[in-house]
Parts: structure tokens; C-alpha cells; sequence
């Protein structure tokens, strides 16, 4: 049983490259290429771009429908304690360091 899908690119079949080439002399063309499906691409966008040049393609084709699907109106934050150490470097001589350190307001 063949696993695949079809790349999304939106120019896949564009791109002159051997692997794309289908048809008899006389009537050749370049077809979009297969994605397998495996356990490494399943639930990430390589499961259905053959490359990241297609991913890119689709992407800048389609920004606006994608954003649209959960666009960012207000920026999100993440409570951090921001925390000052002494410490010292590799050739001994001391400095301040500064630690951010995500804090956790649901108290889990
Ligand atoms: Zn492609």
C-alpha cells in the first residue's frame, strides 16, 4: 500500500528537476512530487512539502488565510522572575549574571 500525499507546493511542478519528469517523449511533464507518510513527517509539515523551498512557496502564497485561522491581535506574555548572580567566568574573574527564569502564576 503506497502511503503518500501530493506536495502542497503551489510551483512543486515547476521546480526542473529529474525526479519531477513523467510521460513518453512528446507528451513530458513535470508533476508535483509524492510525500511519504512516516512516522517521522506524521502531524509536521513535512508530511506534506517535499522540501522546505515548497513549504516557503505555500506559505508566502497563503499568509493571510493561515493568519487568519488564529491571528495575533494582542502580544502574549510570560511572567519571568528576572534574577542577578554573582558568578565567574572561564578565566576566573567575576561578573554579574543575569537569569531569566519562566514563572509559573497557575501554581503547577
Ligand atoms: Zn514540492
Amino acid at each position: 500500500m503506497s502511503n503518500f500525499v501530493w506536495c502542497h507546493g503551489p510551483s512543486c511542478h515547476k521546480s526542473h528537476t529529474q525526479d519531477r519528469i513523467r510521460g513518453v517523449k512528446g507528451s513530458k511533464v513535470l508533476r508535483t512530487k509524492k510525500v511519504k507518510q512516516t512516522e517521522w513527517n506524521r502531524d509536521n509539515f513535512y508530511s506534506k512539502f517535499c522540501s522546505l523551498g515548497c513549504y516557503n512557496d505555500f506559505a508566502n502564497t497563503y499568509v493571510r488565510e493561515v493568519i487568519a485561522i488564529a491571528p495575533r491581535t494582542e502580544p502574549l506574555e510570560t511572567p519571568i522572575d528576572v534574577v542577578k548572580e554573582q558568578a565567574t567566568n572561564w578565566s576566573g574573574n567575576s561578573y554579574i549574571s543575569t537569569k531569566i527564569i519562566a514563572v509559573d502564576n497557575n501554581g503547577g
